[in-house]
């Protein structure tokens, strides 16, 4: 296969397509001085999140208050809840920045997300009997600890416990919102039998950071770019104005932050927006909530997508006589089609014509697939460059210069493009006109396993805070 070429000759594409094409890059296109606008914004929102008001993003303490020096030991049981998948893993950390792992996926059942929670605890409890059913047969198991990877905004008062916030990532399950999840959770382990003590409630950026650190020590933030889309860094107690008089710590002492920066710009303020954005938001089930994350993560770019494609061709510009029956159920365009759009390495995108006549029974010309590939391209550039922007206000707000950061997640690392369109953002955020891309001092690198190895990273340092009796 030949590379793809980026926009392809437009040559053949008649004015009145050009002219929508045209649009569209105007409303999805975000320059370099929008970047550094947002940027500048973003720095005030992430200080507003730490302050005793608070403000739209979370910025969530997390009670991770080191990074692993290294030289941690022993076997840690860990559980991932994502967007899709649940994991259970059994990780050895070796003491020397190296681990052995070994790991069970479980497919989250359809209609889970939109369950009662008493299925969810359930299901997730049954998934770890199965697991020490299969890897510990025959063994009397004690009290195991567990790092539990959570990764929905949780107000954390201690390490072990998180009060759900709000559901993100299309979640819509009942009686959670506004509880403590640990209780609820170990309650199903205690009716199921299963001995396990949750000893740690971990964000998946948290996780991904610590483990990066673990095998980079230059690594000095985690963010997810998937299905959601977050980032965690460590501040100081005195930078964080929200803890003042809750707890008696010393002003230097680090604590990780879980910023929940998917709530940027709830306000609408300075984030971009097309109609198609404020479409999404008000088709879903939490309006007005993570404004920044319906822009940029796994779940929702496809969606524009197919918003965008269905107003083209209810407005006559696409598709004409032709059945869209199956575009128009929601949510039918994931990433990864969009990931294969933008990949097809044809001029004439023929790729694109199998999978909409497959998928969708649509016939296209070849004109309206150089629309829908540009689609693509503008989608999932917008993406990686506003993802940018919160990296780059972190690293502002902290006045870090150098650093790797370690990303995760399935837009980061499938989805075409998006790494080297991140860091050319960074680029102009940043100006470094001067350098190539492998000289960058900021550097947004695939991470360690966060949910798996972060997670018992962060239960062992817990059990070593707790043996040397420090909060
Ligand atoms: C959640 C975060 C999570 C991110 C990536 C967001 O929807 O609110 O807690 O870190 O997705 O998984
Ligand atoms: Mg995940």
């Amino acid at each position: 296969k030949k590379p793809p070429s980026r926009k392809g000759s437009m040559a053949d594409v008649p004015r009145d397509l050009l002219e929508q094409i045209s649009q569209l890059e105007t409303i999805f296109t975000v320059d370099a001085n929008k970047l550094k606008a947002i940027v500048e914004h973003f720095i005030k929102e992430l200080e507003k999140g730490l302050s005793k008001e608070g403000g739209s993003i979370p910025m969530i303490p997390t009670w991770v208050m080191s990074m692993p020096d290294g030289k941690e030991k022993g076997s840690y049981l860990a559980l991932d809840m994502g967007g899709t998948n649940l994991r259970v893993c059994e990780v050895q950390l070796l003491g020397n920045r190296d681990f052995d792992i070994t790991q069970s996926k479980y497919h989250m059942p359809p209609g889970m997300k939109t369950g009662t929670s008493e299925q969810l605890w359930d299901y997730i409890a049954e998934c770890l009997e199965a697991f020490l059913q299969s890897h510990h047969p025959d063994e009397a198991l004690h009290e195991l600890s567990l790092g539990f990877t959570f990764s929905y905004p949780c107000s954390q008062t201690a390490i072990d416990n998180g009060v759900l916030q709000r559901w993100t990532k299309g979640f819509d399950i009942d009686g959670v919102e506004g509880h403590d999840v640990q209780p609820m959770f170990e309650a199903a382990l205690k009716r199921k039998n299963v001995p396990i003590h949750v000893t740690a409630l971990i964000n998946d950026t948290t996780g991904t950071m610590v483990a990066s650190n673990y095998t980079d020590p230059e690594t000095q933030m985690g963010c997810i770019f998937g299905t959601g889309c977050n980032a965690a860094y460590f501040d100081v107690v005195k930078n964080i104005p929200k803890l003042e008089g809750l707890v008696d710590l010393d002003p230097e002492t680090p604590m990780a932050i879980n910023c929940e920066w998917g709530a940027f710009d709830n306000e609408h303020v300075i984030l971009p927006r097309t109609k198609y954005d404020v479409q999404i938001d008000e088709d879903s089930p939490r309006p007005n909530q993570q404004a920044f994350e319906k822009m940029i993560a796994g779940l929702y770019l496809g969606e524009i997508h197919r918003i965008v494609m269905l107003d083209l061709y209810e407005q006559g510009f696409i598709f004409e006589n032709q059945s869209v029956e199956a575009l128009k159920k929601p949510y039918s365009i994931d990433a990864s089609l969009l990931s294969q759009i933008e990949e097809d390495p044809f001029e004439n995108l023929t790729e694109v014509e199998d999978l909409f006549t497959t998928r969708f029974g649509i016939q296209t010309t070849e004109p309206e697939r150089k629309l829908v590939r540009r689609l693509a391209e503008l989608i999932g550039d917008r993406s990686a460059r506003l993802s940018a922007a919160g990296v780059a206000a972190i690293c502002k707000k902290k006045g870090i210069e150098k650093c790797h950061v370690g990303a995760d997640g399935s837009v980061f690392n499938k989805y075409p493009h998006f790494q080297e369109r991140g860091a050319q953002a960074l680029a102009e955020i940043f100006g470094w006109h001067d350098l190539t891309p492998t000289q960058y001092p900021i550097k947004v690198q695939p991470a360690e396993d966060g949910s798996g190895v972060g997670a018992a990273l962060i239960a062992a340092l817990t059990a070593k805070r707790v043996n040397e009796g420090l909060p």
